[in-house]
């Protein structure tokens, strides 16, 4: 953030550059006129995750910097190579996951070194909210996920953020194997600062209740920051699971899913089928534990390791 100028009660546009390839972050720095926390908005980390991105470009259009306390800095598309590209989860320039590249590599491969630009804006907030939106083969009843790395007061405070933000369902950041889901959860413990991703959207479209639902969940939570003056507003009941289990594809295959997002499952109940070019059956999959269907893979085409689906376990 050192590179971006303009002073207090300013809104600057601008550029971030990534060293060494042709790809340009813009963003817009929000500098309010009173003192309070630095907070960082990323959309588009996904580049087929459009109303993410289209609420960090609204986010960003609509804070006036009068009214703000403390500092917001938007990066309004994260991944511009996927996003015009329409590529699902991956950037083209490396075929990486950018939401698994933090804290990046300024020497490393393109995702590694975007993520290395955003992780130098990030050393410098207090928190961070990375908005998401299902990708374009994905279909998903709205979740935040709350960082549940870097110590109990931290994870408090993150998974606090995602009750603010009021999306009806709330998920650790961790896999029940230990994995993370993520990995600005990584980086963001070990800047210290709470973080959160939020899912509202999916399967390629931009509609304005998923975007909405962003809209007001940002602005909940800078209003609970004090970078708003107001209470955020209420929400209605939430559920915060233990832990949310992802299954991947063990093959390439025709996949037909047999749950939808928000359905209630059991362990055992049929999830769907993977077939061959010719409809014969290669795998059944089972769901691996009693909760509610989170996410699930819209698309025919499955490569091995892809994600089929989600399960929020309580
Ligand atoms: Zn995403």
């Amino acid at each position: 953030m050192s590179v971006v100028g303009g002073s207090t009660g300013q809104k600057v546009r601008g550029i971030l550059e990534v060293p060494g390839i042709d790809v340009e972050l813009a963003y817009t720095d929000v500098r309010g006129v009173d003192d309070g926390p630095t907070v960082l908005l990323t959309g588009g980390m996904h580049g087929g995750e459009y109303p993410g991105i289209a609420a960090a470009i609204e986010t960003a259009r609509r804070l006036d910097p009068t009214q703000v306390s403390g500092r917001v800095f938007v990066i309004h598309l994260t991944n511009p190579p996927a996003f015009w590209d329409r590529r699902m989860y991956l950037n083209p320039l490396d075929g990486k996951n950018l939401g698994r590249c933090f804290p990046g590599d300024p020497q490393g491969s393109a995702s590694e070194r975007m993520a290395a630009v955003v992780f130098g804006v990030a050393r410098q907030a207090n928190c961070w909210m990375d908005l998401h939106g299902g990708d374009i083969h994905e279909a998903l009843v709205p979740f935040s996920i709350f960082s549940s790395l870097g110590g109990s007061e931290l994870v408090a405070a993150a998974r606090h953020l995602c009750e603010i933000y009021g999306i009806p369902r709330v998920v650790p950041s961790g896999l029940p194997q230990g994995q993370p889901t993520v990995s600005f959860d990584v980086a963001a413990a070990s800047l210290g600062i709470p973080a959160i991703l939020a899912e509202s959207g999916g399967v390629g479209q931009i509609d304005d209740a998923s975007v909405e639902r962003h809209l007001v969940g940002v602005e909940n939570v800078l209003r609970h920051l004090g970078v708003l003056s107001g209470a955020p507003a209420p929400h209605g009941p939430q559920v915060v699971y233990s832990a949310e289990e992802r299954v991947r594809s063990e093959v390439q295959g025709f996949w037909r899913c047999l749950v939808r997002p928000g359905d209630t499952v059991r362990a055992g109940d049929p999830a769907g089928v993977l077939k061959d070019v010719y409809g014969d059956t290669l795998r059944e999959v089972a769901i691996p534990r009693d909760g509610e269907v989170l996410y699930t893979a819209t698309s025919y085409a499955i490569g091995v390791g892809d994600p089929l689906f989600s399960v929020a376990v309580p």
